[in-house]
């Protein structure tokens, strides 16, 4: 009896070192929160509001990236590994996720949420008004799918849907209090879209020129058509032809607004716009924060929120 005491005690003493050694191999212990690693910003605005006080939510791309092109660090895979629940946006926007999840070993896995799952995916090339016949060198940057699903409120519910899944899924216990966090949050995503659909029904223009190619989704949920200077990608400089067409489309048609993005430089936008009589203002594609929206505390509603307005702006 002594003797299976003791061994009893060897093995606890070996599972909690191995326990302890796990939660610092990674980034600190969560305090016995969930561990959540999210790849870009609206899905860590979302698992934040969910998850609430269980959750302990670590953001991949940091404030002021442009995340199309980022990519993951050797400590970066470290925390997705070591995570309870990884949540990606998928649709072919996280170039390098095909790589990570196959390389995660069967018992390690974290419960994995593709926050775009069930939305209808708008095809890359349908997705604008590119008439993309001049060259087809836009190609190998995953532009199957216009990944942009977030843009659109709509859909947003629906991703936030997904990553409530992903935490009742990996920690059933606090069902409850994710189920209700998830009501409080869309909730406001809900009136948030109404918001979209009801103003946007009833502005006169219907046409917005954009800087890269990312409010596919918004504009059709919202009935809205995009010109894009850029590709679904903003690494996909324009050629002096895009450049032409734009130019050209905003004297046509007489459009008075030209929006820029403020993780881009809006250099190209300025001149577009100036040659053309144009204003300039931001339409945020919400693919990360700048670090002082971060500081002002603003989030995925409030920026939509702001997008709206000038959106209007624009179409009036
Ligand atoms: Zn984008």
């Amino acid at each position: 009896m002594p003797r299976l005491k003791t061994s009893f005690a060897v093995i606890l003493s070996i599972v909690l070192l191995t326990v302890a050694g796990c939660a610092s191999g990674g980034q600190q212990s969560a305090g016995g929160k969930v561990k959540v690693v999210t790849s870009f910003y609206p899905l860590y605005d979302f698992a934040t509001q969910i998850g609430g006080e269980h959750a302990h939510v670590v953001n991949l791309v940091p404030a002021g990236v442009e995340p199309h092109e980022w990519q993951p660090k050797s400590r970066d895979t470290q925390r997705m590994v070591n995570a309870d629940l990884f949540i990606y946006n998928g649709a072919g926007f996280e170039g390098w996720v095909r790589d990570f999840l196959d390389s995660l070993k069967p018992g390690e896995k974290p419960v994995i949420v593709e926050a775009s799952d069930g939305i209808e995916l708008i095809r890359g090339e349908s997705a604008t008004g590119h008439h993309s016949d001049e060259e087809d060198g836009h190609e190998g940057h995953g532009t199957e799918y216009d990944p942009h699903v977030w843009l659109s409120p709509l859909q947003a519910i629906r991703m936030a849907e997904n990553v409530k899944d992903g935490f009742v899924r990996a920690d059933p216990d606090h069902k409850a209090d994710y189920e209700a966090n998830f009501r409080t949050l869309s909730d406001r995503l809900q009136a948030l879209h109404q918001k979209y659909e009801q103003s946007l029904a009833g502005a006169r223009g219907k046409e917005i020129v954009v800087s890269h190619q990312s409010f596919g989704y918004l504009c059709r949920d919202y009935g809205l058509k995009q010109i894009a200077i850029m590709g679904l990608s903003p690494d996909s400089e324009p050629t002096a032809q895009d450049l032409k067409r734009v130019r050209q489309l905003v004297r046509e048609r007489g459009i008075k607004v030209i929006f820029f993005e403020k993780l881009l430089s809006g250099k190209l936008v300025k001149t577009i716009a100036e040659d053309a009589g144009a204003e300039t203002l931001v339409l945020d594609p919400l693919e990360g924060l700048t670090p002082e929206e971060e500081k002002a505390g603003a989030d995925y509603v409030s920026i939509m929120e702001s997008n709206l307005q000038n959106l209007l702006k624009a179409l009036q």
